[in-house]
C-alpha cells in the first residue's frame, strides 16, 4: 500500500502524533458514517439526517428524532477495531498525545483511550433537560425501547426516554446541528494539534466545519491523511494512505 512504509517510519520516530478523526473510524466497527455510499445521507428517512439531527428538529420532533437515533446511533455490540486499538497502544507506549475525535460513540475510550477529545459529544452521557440528572447508555437505551413497546407510535413521547426523578425529557449530550461546540474541548484539541509532531487524520470527509477547521492549527510538515476517498483537504497532506483505516493501522 503506497505510503505506508513512509508512515510506518514516521510513527516509530515520534512521540508527539495526535490523532484527528472522524466516522470512517468506526465504520469497520460496524457503525455506518454519514457520506459514505452506505452511509446514512445514502439511506431513506422522512427527513434529511442533517435535519433530524438538528436542536430545533430535537425540540419540535422529540419522538421522530428518538426513532432515527436509537436505529442509527444507539448502537449496542459495537467494539473497537484495530484503529482504535492501535491508538490507544501508541498512548500507553507515550507516542501518542490524544485522540480528537468528531465520533459519539465512545468506541476509543473502550479501546482504553485516556486522552479523547470528544469535539461533537458521546452518547455514553445523557442528561435530563429539566433536572439535570445523568443517564448512561444502557439506561437510555432501555427507556428509548420500553417507550416504544408501550406507547402508541402516534403518541408524542413514543421512544422518547423520560427522567424517573421529575419526567423531564432525557436529551443525549450530543452535540447537535444548531448547537455550539465546548470551549475547552476546542481549547485543548488547538493546543494538541499546533504542537504536534504527526498529525494524522483519518476516516474523516473533512466538511463538517468547525471540527475540520482544526487542522489549519498543524503547523508541521508530516499532515498524513488515512483515508478511503479523497476530501478537500488533500492538497495540504505530506502523505496520503488511501484505504481502510482498521487494515491500515493493523499494519503499522
Ligand atoms: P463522514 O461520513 O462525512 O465521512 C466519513 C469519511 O470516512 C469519508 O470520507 C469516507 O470515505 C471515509 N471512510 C469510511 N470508512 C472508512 C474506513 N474504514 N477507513 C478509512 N476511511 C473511511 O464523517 P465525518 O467527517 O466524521 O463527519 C460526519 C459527522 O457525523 C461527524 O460530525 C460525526 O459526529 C457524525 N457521525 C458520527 C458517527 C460515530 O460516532 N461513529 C457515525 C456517523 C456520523
Amino acid at each position: 500500500m503506497e505510503g505506508l512504509e513512509t508512515l510506518k517510519q514516521w510513527v516509530e520516530e515520534s512521540n508527539n502524533i495526535v490523532f484527528f478523526g472522524g466516522a470512517g473510524v468506526s465504520t469497520e466497527s460496524g457503525i455506518p458514517d454519514f457520506r459514505s455510499v452506505d452511509g446514512l445521507y445514502h439511506q431513506k428517512y422522512d427527513y434529511p439526517p442533517e435535519t433530524i439531527l438538528s436542536h430545533t428538529f430535537f425540540m419540535r420532533k422529540t419522538s421522530e428524532f428518538y426513532k432515527f437515533y436509537a436505529d442509527k446511533l444507539l448502537l449496542e455490540g459495537a467494539k473497537p477495531n484495530a484503529a482504535h486499538l492501535k491508538l490507544a497502544e501508541w498512548e500507553r507506549m507515550g507516542k501518542l498525545k490524544a485522540v480528537i475525535t468528531q465520533n459519539i460513540d465512545g468506541l476509543h475510550q473502550m479501546a482504553g483511550s485516556k486522552e479523547v477529545l470528544e469535539l461533537h459529544g458521546s452518547v455514553q452521557r445523557n442528561n435530563c433537560m429539566k433536572c439535570g440528572a445523568f443517564y448512561d447508555f444502557h439506561t437510555v437505551k432501555e427507556k428509548v425501547e420500553r417507550s416504544g413497546a408501550e406507547l402508541d407510535a402516534k403518541d408524542p413521547d413514543y421512544m422518547v426516554p423520560k427522567c424517573d426523578k421529575c419526567g423531564g425529557t432525557i436529551k443525549p449530550d450530543v452535540v447537535l446541528y444548531e448547537e455550539g461546540l465546548d470551549d475547552d474541548v476546542i481549547t485543548k484539541s488547538v493546543n494538541y494539534i499546533a504542537n504536534a509532531d504527526i498529525l494524522i487524520i483519518g476516516g474523516t470527509s473533512l466538511v463538517v466545519y468547525p471540527a475540520a477547521g482544526l487542522i489549519d492549527y498543524y503547523r508541521g510538515k508530516k499532515l498524513v491523511l488515512v483515508n478511503l476517498s479523497a476530501t478537500p483537504q488533500d492538497s495540504r497532506a505530506d502523505l496520503i494512505v488511501r484505504g481502510k483505516i482498521g487494515e491500515v493501522f493493523s499494519q503499522l
